[in-house]
């Protein structure tokens, strides 16, 4: 390579190192720009959900959770868009908005224990983690489960569990749940969830086929035990998969 070429491709790199697309501050601006989105979103499906606004802690979580350290290198200039990212293995990073709406409907606070089934890229359970006790987190796809875990680590969420596997049979040891989020979506409510869930606890999670429209469902358990669900809107997750043993 010439040395001129060497030099303008120096300064190429030089520039693209400093690019204000990518630094910490301009992370920090995408963010509050995202939260502003979100407010608006949820005011324009607030004839689905009944919502105006969410509530004040799942807002702040969104503000403070850098979505950028949850995503792929590749797609991190996308971070703090109100979309759903690639994260590798075939699966995504749900859309912002989803990930908000979904902590309001758990309707958790600082005393609760949530599970959350489908860890993917560990940023659900990172807004979870600011607002909530512990959160215990299961993914099946084992690469997933483990960098997830590593993000979490080395963010100082040490308040989060992962574990590797499938999520159908939730996690028993440390049931019951004050509330339960499934980010991949079955076709029917996995019933050893329901019977982990709290009393008084929201069961959030997406409901039906693959490529279908599916619905974002809350179920919740009145003190007989009794069960009775709710839908909130249209929604497209990936599929909830199942362990061949
Ligand atoms: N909450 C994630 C989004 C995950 S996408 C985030 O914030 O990034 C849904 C995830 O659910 C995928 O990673 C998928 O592998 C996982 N999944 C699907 N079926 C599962 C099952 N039975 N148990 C645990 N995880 C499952």
């Amino acid at each position: 390579m010439s040395a001129l070429r060497a030099t303008v491709l120096t300064l190429i790199l030089l520039s693209l190192g400093a690019s204000p697309a990518c630094s910490q501050d301009s992370f920090t601006e995408q963010r509050a720009a995202l939260i502003e989105e979100i407010d608006r979103v949820v005011r324009q499906t607030e004839s689905d959900t009944g919502k105006t606004a969410l509530a004040e802690a799942v807002m702040a979580a969104m503000a403070k959770v850098p979505r950028h350290e949850f995503v792929p290198a590749t797609v991190r200039e996308f971070a703090y868009l109100n979309r759903p990212l690639p994260i590798g293995e075939g699966q995504t990073i749900s859309q912002p908005y989803i990930v908000a709406l979904m902590t309001d409907l758990a309707n958790v606070g600082p005393e609760s224990v949530v599970l959350e089934i489908g860890t993917g890229s560990g940023y659900q359970a990172a807004v979870l983690a600011e607002i909530v006790d512990r959160v215990y987190t299961v993914e099946i796809v084992e690469p997933l489960g483990l960098r997830a875990a590593r993000t979490l680590d080395r963010l100082g969420y040490d308040n989060v569990t992962v574990r590797v596997g499938d999520g159908y049979q939730g996690w028993p040891e440390f049931a019951p749940f004050d509330a339960i989020l499934v980010t991949a979506a079955p076709e029917r409510i996995p019933q050893p969830l329901i019977d982990q869930l709290a009393v008084g606890g929201k069961l959030v999670v997406p409901i039906g086929e693959q490529n279908r429209s599916q619905s974002l469902q809350v179920l919740d358990k009145a003190p007989d035990g009794a069960t009775r669900v709710t839908d909130i809107l249209p929604v497209l997750f990936v599929p909830f998969t199942r362990s061949e043993n």
